[in-house]
């Protein structure tokens, strides 16, 4: 008999994707199924393993319909097949998103499951727009309300009089199509037509935007401005508080869409990044790492690590590639002995402090030319290994050969183009949806170049912003034609 799994009901949190909790990712990092539904951030897909799968209740581009009932039992079928299931859900499992409706599902077929708390929409909006949803003055009690009741006549419940009255914070979900109504029927309770309101739509999102007008002018403010779900109803005097306490709208990404063109395996430091300072991060990976074709001179270059007098790194990849593969052949930094290191700037030094190895030169500029200029005093009649790509400029062997060192070359990665974009990859450029991309080598430009359409070529520049990393980038993209908007100071994806 197979060992029965187990399901995880995991808030998602409101949008931002670091507002899952520590547990919700433990959960994502050991499943073997995700289903998710539509509020949830893909983002949070990059900490799975598993296969992920949308459930959405209306058929769209990205798949079917799938009723409730159709969840329930996915959820059931594959717990029973031994897996460990991730129910991934916007906000709280238990706030409005059915969550208990498949807890109840799970309890009656018996099969075992824990629930992971997330954070609400409404908590998260007032946190990132601004208002405190209780306040010792003014709100002394906060109401989560559904603003599109059960469709079933005799299980309307919500008593309008009873919220007018009420001595605080007024918080609708799902009220946005309903909002005349609504606020007609608070007004109609007693509530005074003054009392601030706000509609706050894709809140703790770069897209975040909220409308603030008095309670009897919000629906017409609404139908003038318009507003995009998922979109919150909130009701209270706490709405004034805004003014002093607004903050995620003034981080300077905010509302800027960031093509990220780096290799997925290498994104995630730049996509947390992109999220702190506020800014919506859209992968968009130019060219892939992948092991070099043949380990067997990587394999030969370990057994005489010792021997060398320098090591020289120009990425991160490169760090990985050689002494990832040490470890993995059964060796150790045993093995390394008093060999120099050279790093060709702050992240390839990162690399090696990961592997606890200090870089004993790193030029003040991040570039071979550089590196080579530095590096020339130390190494002549020296043995030198440069642990590169199979795509690398010649600068360094040029250099470091002509002052007189003894180099051996070794490929411990490879940098391979992508065929091709995806259309919806491509559309976002083709719209001037993108903000900025980033570039950040000379290889990622060219083959940028390559993928593009264009259509997509027209937009870069103008409406699409090209910030590149360094003047050897720069430099590289203006060669093939891509224009160039910016150009990092300090030559990192951080600068
Ligand atoms: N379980 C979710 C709510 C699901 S109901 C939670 O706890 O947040 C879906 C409703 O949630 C939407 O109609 C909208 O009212 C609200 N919502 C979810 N995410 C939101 C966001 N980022 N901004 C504003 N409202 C949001």
């Amino acid at each position: 008999m197979t060992r029965m799994g187990k399901v995880y009901l995991v808030g998602a949190g409101p949008g931002d994707p670091g507002l899952i909790s520590l547990k919700g990712l433990q959960c994502l990092r050991r499943a073997d199924l995700v289903l998710y539904d539509g509020l949830v951030n893909p983002l949070l897909l990059r900490h799975t393993p598993a296969t992920a799968e949308r459930t959405s209740r209306k058929a769209s581009p990205l798949g079917p319909a799938m009723s409730q009932q159709e969840i329930n039992e996915r959820l059931i079928e594959a717990a029973r097949q031994g897996k460990t299931v991730v129910r991934l859900k916007g906000g709280d499992p238990y706030i409005f998103g059915r969550g208990s409706e498949e807890a109840l599902a799970l309890a009656e077929a018996g099969v075992p499951f824990e629930v992971v708390p997330g954070i609400t929409a409404a908590t998260a909006a007032g946190a990132y727009v601004g208002f405190s949803l209780t306040h010792r003055d003014c709100a002394s009690a906060v109401a989560f309300i559904t603003g599109h009741e059960h469709p079933a006549p005799d299980k309307e419940r919500i008593d309008y009089d009873v919220l007018a009255a009420f001595p605080g914070t007024l918080v609708f979900y799902m009220g946005l199509h309903r909002i005349g109504e609504i606020v007609q029927a608070l007004l109609d309770g007693g509530k005074e037509p003054e009392t601030p309101a706000a509609v706050v739509s894709q809140a703790t999102l770069p897209q975040q935007r909220i409308l603030v007008a008095p309670l009897h002018e919000l629906p017409h403010a609404v139908a003038q401005a318009g507003a995009l779900p998922p979109s919150l109803i909130v009701i209270g005097e706490c709405v004034r508080m805004r003014e002093k306490l607004q903050w995620f709208e003034h981080l300077p990404l905010f509302g800027k869409r960031i093509g990220i063109t780096r290799p997925l395996t290498q994104a995630d430091a730049t996509i947390e990044r992109v999220v702190e300072l506020g800014g919506q991060p859209v992968l968009l990976p130019t060219i892939e790492i992948r092991p070099p074709e043949d380990w067997a001179p990587v394999d030969r270059v370990l057994q005489r690590l010792g021997e060398y007098d320098w090591i020289v790194f120009t990425s991160a990849n490169g760090v990985e590639g050689l002494f990832g593969r040490l470890w993995q052949t059964g060796g150790d930094l045993r093995q390394v002995g008093r060999v120099q290191l050279a790093a060709i700037g702050p992240a390839t030094a990162d690399a090696l402090e990961r592997f606890h190895l200090r870089a004993d030169l790193v030029p003040d500029a991040y570039r071979a030319e550089e590196l080579a200029a530095v590096l020339k005093a130390h190494v002549p009649g020296r043995r030198v290994l440069w642990a590169r790509s199979t795509r690398a400029r010649d600068v360094l062997p040029r250099e470091l050969e002509a002052a007189g060192a003894h180099l051996d070359q070794c490929i411990v990665y490879q940098n391979v183009d992508r065929e091709q974009l995806t259309p919806e990859e491509l559309a976002m450029i083709e719209q001037g949806e993108l903000d900025w991309i980033g570039l950040s080598s000379p290889s990622i430009a060219r083959s940028l170049f390559r993928l593009l359409t264009p259509r997509a070529l027209a937009q870069l520049g103008e409406r699409v912003r090209i910030a590149s990393i360094s003047p050897v980038t720069t430099e590289a993209a203006l060669e093939v034609g891509l224009p160039v908007n910016a150009e990092a100071i300090e030559y990192t994806w951080d600068g």
